[in-house]
């Protein structure tokens, strides 16, 4: 057996990298804030489902082989985004190519298996602990239960920071260094909300990414396994039309009523769950620096983003990977070395795609419903048809390959030129598709583009 590698948090990136170490033939321990999951839900609060993609998937495989279809076992596909104007017309827009989707999958569900998983290949789990002091000078890290018994790791042993978003092994590491976490939050809340009623025939398009953009913000739904959906509503916290000012219940059913009243149906009991469940603020978290050591944080705890790419998870499940492929690639007989050389490949990575989940809240709320827009979808979508490898959308890129993620937001950038001009043609909106259009639209595109 190998040395001694601790994780701190259970949650979906601490679980697999749990799974990766132990097959290495490190001894590995879990410490997690929660109770076991698999004996007691305890998610109050947390976004109930989430979309997994070609990342995500692809790290869950090399993880443990068939881990990936586990997964998919639990999972609704979503082939694109069905989009829900005001009068109740619904759009279909397709993600890619027709097999190409993304999947629905319960936090809670993917977080048991897993456990289960680690747990069965010897991870220890200490759940119900929580990290608590870091003492710098011995190069110890402190985890008590909720008795108050400590456990305090050997001086220099790995403690790795799966603690999320709100990391306490974030702060205690930056606090050494005298930093601190640069945490942009966005001025927007979401509250989620469960619609059990099954769609009607009208809006039933059950393998989909339901969205009602209203320019200012937009609601959404995701499917869950067993039939029913998973709305999440995104609101300015203040303002005219923000969360502070639907104080009562007639001002929010009547919000409903105007901006999204097809799906008044759906959530019969909507002032019930508007006052029960809560409203969550949403941040972009750039950390400076992720490690030191003995200590490295890994998924959000180092490069949290908000969830309009969706691609936390699936950057998170990402790195576990990346880690392990360096662990595999340097030898861990010096872990400074494997943490500065993960830090390298992947903080260029996280920045990009906290860039680009900030960029898809504008596509996602207000241009997905403009016609103009739905041109423009169109053309990149037959660049890529006529220029195959050499015009990949960029949404193609992050969700269904494993291309860097700054390299896809480059591609994403030369792209959006390219299309500006297109989109400057004369008439387009209404001509398009034509002989004569495409001919002209290959024309301006291929002089930008490597061969
Ligand atoms: C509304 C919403 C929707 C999202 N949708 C998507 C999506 O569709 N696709 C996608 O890829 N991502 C999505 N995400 C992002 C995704 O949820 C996160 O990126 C992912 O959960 C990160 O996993 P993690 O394990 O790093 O952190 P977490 O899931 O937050 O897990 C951290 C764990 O650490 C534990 N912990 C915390 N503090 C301590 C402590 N002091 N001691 C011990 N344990 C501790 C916690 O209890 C928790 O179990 C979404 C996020 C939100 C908010």
């Amino acid at each position: 057996m190998k040395e001694q590698i601790n994780i701190c948090g259970a949650g979906l990136v601490g679980s697999l990298l749990a799974i990766f170490l132990i097959q290495k033939g490190y001894r590995v321990r879990v410490f997690e804030k929660r109770k076991d999951p698999r004996i007691t839900s305890d998610d109050a609060g947390r976004s109930i489902n989430l979309a997994i993609s070609h990342r995500g998937l692809h790290a869950l495989k090399d993880a443990l082989p068939e881990l990936d279809l586990r997964a998919l076992d639990l999972a609704v596909p979503m082939f694109g985004r069905a989009i829900h104007d005001e009068a109740g017309a619904v759009v279909f827009q397709a993600y890619g190519e027709a097999s190409q989707h993304i999947n629905s999958i319960g936090r809670s569900e993917l977080n048991i298996l897993l456990i289960s998983k680690a747990a069965s290949l010897g991870v220890e789990f200490l759940f119900a602990h929580t990290s608590t002091e870091y003492d710098a000078t011995n190069k110890q890290w402190t985890f008590n239960d909720a008795l108050g018994n400590a456990t305090t790791t050997q001086s220099g042993e790995i403690v790795i920071g799966a603690d999320g978003a709100f990391s306490v092994v974030r702060k205690q590491l930056l606090d050494t260094v005298q930093k601190q976490a640069q945490i942009d939050t966005l001025d927007y809340g979401y509250k989620e909300l469960e619609i059990k009623v099954p769609f009607s025939n009208k809006i039933a398009t059950k393998e989909a990414l339901h969205i009602w953009p209203r320019e200012r913000f937009m609601l959404i739904a995701l499917p869950n396994k067993d039939g029913s959906y998973t709305a999440t509503l995104f609101l300015p916290m203040e303002g005219e039309l923000s969360f502070k000012a639907l104080s009562t219940n007639e001002k929010i059913r009547s919000f409903f009523n105007t901006y999204f009243s097809d799906t008044l149906e759906l959530i019969p009991d909507l002032e019930k769950q508007f006052e029960q469940h809560p409203t969550s603020r949403l941040a972009t978290i750039h950390t400076a620096t992720w490690y030191n050591d003995h200590t490295l944080l890994i998924g959000d705890a180092a490069h949290a983003l908000v969830p309009f790419y969706g691609q936390g998870m699936n950057a998170g499940f990402e790195d576990c990977r990346i880690l392990s492929e360096i662990i595999d690639k340097k030898g861990a007989t010096n872990w400074e070395q494997v943490f500065a050389e993960f830090f390298t490949q992947r903080k260029k990575n996280t920045d990009a795609i906290s860039d680009l989940a900030l960029q898809n809240f504008v596509e996602m709320r207000d241009h997905v419903a403009d016609a103009s827009f739905l041109v423009r979808k169109k053309i990149e979508k037959f660049l890529h048809q006529q220029l195959q490898e050499r015009f990949v959308p960029q949404y193609t890129l992050v969700s269904f390959s494993d291309t860097p993620y700054s390299n896809a937001k480059d591609v994403g950038v030369l792209h959006a030129g390219i299309l500006d001009e297109i989109m400057a043609l004369p008439g387009i909106e209404v001509l398009w598709p034509s002989e004569e259009l495409e001919k002209k639209v290959i024309k301006i595109a291929e002089p930008h583009i490597i061969s």
